[in-house]
């Protein structure tokens, strides 16, 4: 099958985010089942070096409403794995350090539509399947099936829209450019089965509960997968000491190596951590409030993450009060984030709400205990000991409160005083399989479905 992938952000281009992993790792893994993948993508500052080094350079026009055009360049370069990644330049739109916030975000990312329309109606080349991912390129769910009329080639072409997360929806305030997507696309993915059903109640649905109710049946939950050779901790060079399954016992160097970099004295007591960005999603309101029950355990807690001004300066705060036990990193650091996935004991994410989430992947691969809320993809990935005596892999409470996180911390204390049922935990969570084996097939199983609901019979 021929797709086309179109995101704002691919790993090693240009990173803000999850997204930027998954755009990296899903073609990554399509190509290699066979499939013919190319990716498109804005040329941002980050990507100008790959740019200017293609040897394939081509100008094309972009139309605009009202008859005008304006040029532009894609350059085609290989990306993660070989996948050829078209870069779009336009010197007025792109070529920016942000890859979003700006404020001609709007201009910025409809100009890209454009320029991707432009690229497909060039070809030769012309996929199966355009697959889209949030805000940022839903517009040409609408698109495709608009221009189809007049334009035959292009009615052979299936959209699939990705919602990576259901609150981002643009910044037009009088058109939601997701809304519009969601109605117009052949199928709907979101990035795990759990947020997929969420997403169709009021509590979680963002205002768009019909709509998405409205497309239930094309909508399908898909789990993000890792990169399991980059997350890998047997040879991940920033780590203190290498570690598998079959080697555990060198994990407490890297747990000794973590707390002397970050400056917290040793100790017995459990070693919490939180990598994550600073926002309200992300709970961290609640272990703010459940840290006396923490501390009174003799845990430590390691924060790595950036964003809201009030989390930081409380999390600062609390460092200032226990400077033993609380350490806040106000950086982005991926080194040291792999470093503290391979050190901590227990990884926190009592999120409000969580898509799929990457951390709680990351930490079980890395041999950390997650303790999450149910909820979206943690609900999905998590499982709970209690609930799974054999085959769990960490702790999981319900009711977004700080009762109900500390409940679940004290059941993760109580484990942890018990060192055979801890290493079990931790090896339960090294031992499964969120790679993107089986993810890339559901893909392809909604690619299917997207041409079928348009009336064309994959070769697949
Ligand atoms: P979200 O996409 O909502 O931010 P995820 O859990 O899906 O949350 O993905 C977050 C990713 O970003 C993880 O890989 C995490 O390790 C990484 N990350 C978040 N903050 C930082 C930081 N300050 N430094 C390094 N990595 C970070």
């Amino acid at each position: 099958m021929k797709v086309l992938y179109a995101a704002a952000e691919v790993d090693s281009l240009a990173k803000v985010g999850g997204l930027a992993d998954v755009a990296a790792a899903l073609p990554r893994r399509l190509a290699q089942m066979g499939h013919d993948v190319r990716v498109i993508m804005p040329c941002h500052a980050s990507a100008m070096v790959a740019f200017e080094a293609s040897l394939e350079r081509r100008e094309l026009q972009a139309e605009l409403p009202g008859g005008l055009t304006r040029s532009f360049e894609v350059a085609t370069v290989a990306g993660p794995g070989g996948v050829p990644v078209e870069l779009v330049y336009e010197r007025h739109f792109f070529g920016r350090e942000a890859v979003y916030g700006e404020p001609d975000d709007l201009e910025r990312y409809q100009f890209f539509c454009r320029a991707v329309l432009a690229v497909l109606k060039a070809g030769p080349w012309l996929p199966d399947v355009l697959h889209l991912n949030d805000w940022h390129t839903a517009p040409l769910a609408f698109a495709l099936r608009n221009l189809a009329w007049a334009n035959p080639m292009l009615r052979g072409v299936a959209s699939v829209l990705t919602i990576h997360n259901l609150r981002y929806r643009g910044p037009d305030e009088l058109n939601d450019y997701l809304a519009q997507g969601i109605y117009y696309c052949d199928a709907l993915t979101t990035v795990s089965p759990t947020y997929a059903r969420e997403i169709l109640t009021r509590d979680y649905g963002e205002g768009l509960e019909a709509l998405l109710t409205l497309r239930a049946d094309s909508l399908h939950g898909i789990l993000n997968g890792l990169d399991y050779d980059t997350y890998n901790p047997r040879i991940d060079p920033a780590l203190a000491a290498n570690f598998d399954l079959s080697t555990l016992e060198s994990r407490p160097a890297n747990r000794r190596g973590l707390l002397a970099e970050i400056g917290l004295p040793q100790s017995e007591g459990p070693l919490l951590a939180m990598i994550t960005r600073l926002a309200e999603q992300k709970g961290i309101e609640l272990v703010i409030q459940a840290l006396p029950e923490m501390l009174a355990a003799d845990a430590r807690l390691v924060v790595l993450g950036q964003g809201d001004r009030w989390l930081r300066e409380e999390l600062s705060r609390l460092q200032a009060r226990h400077p033993d036990h609380i350490r806040l990193l106000d950086r982005f650091d991926e080194p040291m984030a792999r470093r503290i996935y391979s050190g901590a004991d227990l990884f926190l994410m009592p999120s409000r709400y969580e898509p799929c989430g990457l951390g709680q992947l990351i930490a079980m691969r890395y041999g950390a205990v997650p303790l999450g809320r149910r909820t979206g993809g943690l609900s999905d990935t998590i499982l709970d000991i209690d609930e799974h005596p054999d085959l769990g892999t960490g702790f999981l409470f319900d009711e977004y409160s700080a009762f109900a996180l500390t409940g679940a911390f004290e059941r993760s204390v109580r484990a942890f005083r018990q060192p055979e049922v801890w290493a079990r935990l931790q090896q339960n969570g090294m031992s499964r399989d969120y790679s993107w084996s089986a993810s890339a097939t559901h893909y392809v199983e909604a690619y299917v479905a997207a041409l079928r609901s348009r009336g064309i019979v994959p070769l697949e």
